[in-house]
């Protein structure tokens, strides 16, 4: 706490994201990257383009990468809005797209950063419970409001809403903007961009930084129609005239045009994932069917807290969300084959100790 803090900074509770520690033989299974590196192809891009010319400034349009994105989207260029990882997009979605009188609705639970940018930028929220089985119920958002936003396959649950549902969804609220943050959608989720064409109030964020394995690069961009991506656009040009630097731009087209690599990593972690919710489920614990790159998971009777600490004392990172309903769930990403063993390895001692 300042004197010299605004009223909203007081009110902010930093997002912790993912520990970032170093432990010997560490297996990171908590923030949700993938465990394969990003396309050769895009290494080489972002090394050819550490030249000389990094003196120059980056398109202010990042025209090459929107292109990219656009054909194979079946949309225009100037349907894609790009910016430093979906965060920086969806903060922008907030401000410029979710601020309205009545409230924006997102479910609980979901992306902790939902209430965050809410309260960052003075939009009042609602909150709509998911039910006892932690899914999202359309039906259950059939109340006034001024926007909406969900991602889907939600976080951290890993669930899939089926495309009726979003249709459906975007029907009942014609007049009120529909974010989708698809950030997982690559792992077994049915994109809306789809829907696009015949849903004016609809956008749809998507990321670089999870099947495209780019975290590091901070890529993400959102695909709508003209009047919303102008909304964002007229944010970003407002704060930063520059959506990305040369480095980025020149490593996320040579990812995005490398489909060969991403489908194969892709669905070694859609194998991995199933493997792995086999065996957690012989240890005993319940697993939500996944969409995404991670499970979320809970053991019949042992704490999330004792399980993560176990984990933990063994060099095994997870997330855990210290609130009901899901405290003792975790969130487990999904590594290598042998990091996923490690896990089990460790959990199997957890859950049934040696005498
Ligand atoms: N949306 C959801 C639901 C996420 O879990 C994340 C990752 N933490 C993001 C968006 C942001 O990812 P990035 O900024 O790396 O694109």
């Amino acid at each position: 706490m300042s004197r010299f803090w605004s009223p909203v900074v007081s009110s902010l509770t930093p997002y912790v994201a993912g520990e970032q520690v170093v432990l010997p033989d560490l297996v990171k299974l908590n923030t949700n990257e993938n465990p394969y590196g990003p396309s050769p192809q895009a290494l080489a891009a972002i090394r050819e383009a550490a030249t000389d010319v990094l003196r120059l400034y980056p398109d202010p349009t990042a025209l090459r990468l929107r292109t990219a994105i656009a054909r194979s989207h079946g949309v225009e260029p100037d349907q894609v809005f790009v910016g430093n990882g979906s965060d920086e997009v969806l903060a922008h979605s907030f401000a410029a797209l979710l601020k309205h009188d009545a409230p924006l609705l997102f479910p609980d639970v979901t992306y902790s950063f939902y209430p965050s940018w809410s309260r960052l930028y003075g939009i009042t929220f609602r909150e709509v419970p998911v039910d006892e089985g932690l899914q999202v119920r359309v039906a259950d958002f059939r109340q006034p409001c001024g926007a909406i936003i969900l991602p889907n396959p939600n976080a951290p649950t890993g669930s899939a809403l089926p495309l009726q549902d979003i249709e459906a969804l975007l029907h009942d609220h014609p007049d009120q903007p529909v974010v989708i943050d698809e950030a997982y959608v690559d792992f077994g989720g049915t994109s809306a961009v789809p829907l696009v064409a015949r849903h004016p109030n609809l956008l749809v964020v998507q990321t670089f930084s999870k099947s495209r394995s780019l975290a590091g690069l901070r890529v993400g961009f959102a695909i709508g129609q003209r009047p919303l991506i102008e909304a964002l656009e007229r944010m970003r040009d407002s704060f930063n005239s520059y959506p990305l630097d040369r480095l980025a731009i020149a490593g996320a087209v040579a990812a995005w045009e490398d489909r060969g690599w991403f489908e194969t990593q892709r669905d070694r972690v859609i194998a991995s994932r199933e493997r792995l919710a086999g065996a957690l489920r012989a240890l005993g614990f319940d697993v939500l069917p996944s969409a995404a790159n991670f499970l979320f998971a809970r053991h019949a009777t042992i704490s999330g807290e004792a399980l993560a600490a176990g984990l933990r004392a063994r060099s095994i990172l997870v997330r855990r969300f210290a609130r009901p309903p899901i405290q003792d769930h975790l969130r487990i990403s999904i590594g290598t084959d042998a990091e996923c063993d490690r896990l089990v390895a460790g959990l199997a001692e957890l859950v049934d100790p040696p005498a």
